[in-house]
Order: C-alpha cells, then structure tokens, then sequence
C-alpha cells in the first residue's frame, strides 16, 4: 500500500555510489543493499528511446552498448528517481527508485 507522502523506506536510498566502473551500488534506508552491474542497468533502461512506448517492446539492441558503459553523470530526479548519463552518450534514461529496487531484487547479474 501507497500513502501519498509517507516515504517508504524501501524505495528510499541512503547511499549511492559507484564501485569502481562496472558496478552501482545502492543502499536503501531499510537497510538492504542492491548492487548493479551497470551494463545491465544501461540496457534495463526504460525510456521512450529504448523501450517502444506504445508496445513496451525493448528497441535497444545490446550490441550496440559497449561492454564497458558506464555512468557519467547521476543526477537526481525530485524524490523518486535519478537520471543516469552514459558514456555512450545516453541520457535520458530516468530509473525510478521503486524500479531500481524491483531491478536490484531481480538480480540482474545472474539474469541472461
Ligand atoms: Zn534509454
């Protein structure tokens, strides 16, 4: 359950930082600690760009992401969300921290 401005812990990060250049990691208040392979989370992205917004079918063909992507710039988006620059020049991918959470527990790393 939602209350519109109750914060929820769990989709509320403490800390996030890079680990070195091929991992993001994310600790959130409750405690739980995500960590991302961040080619995975540059072809999870989830915008118009990369996703067919009317079919939700992927349009982002994974070879053409480098195999060592990685963020440039994260920058918040108001309380919900970061925006994620790549160094493939990518940038508007908005990844909500209710996403990143789901990602995190969906354990991207093992995932083919
Ligand atoms: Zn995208």
């Amino acid at each position: 359950m939602d209350t519109p401005g109750a914060p929820d812990d769990s989709v509320t990060p403490a800390e996030i930082r890079q680990n070195g250049a091929r991992e993001l990691a994310i600790r959130w208040k409750d405690g739980t600690l995500s960590r991302y392979p961040v080619r995975e989370l540059r072809l999870a992205c989830a915008c118009a760009v990369c996703v067919d917004e009317w079919t939700g079918a992927g349009r982002l063909d994974p070879d053409s992401v480098p195999e060592d992507v990685h963020p440039t710039q994260i920058s918040p988006v108001g309380r919900y969300a970061i925006q994620i620059e790549w160094s493939d020049g990518h940038a508007t991918g908005i990844y909500p921290f209710r996403r990143l959470r789901t990602l995190g527990q969906l354990e991207l790393s093992s995932a083919s």
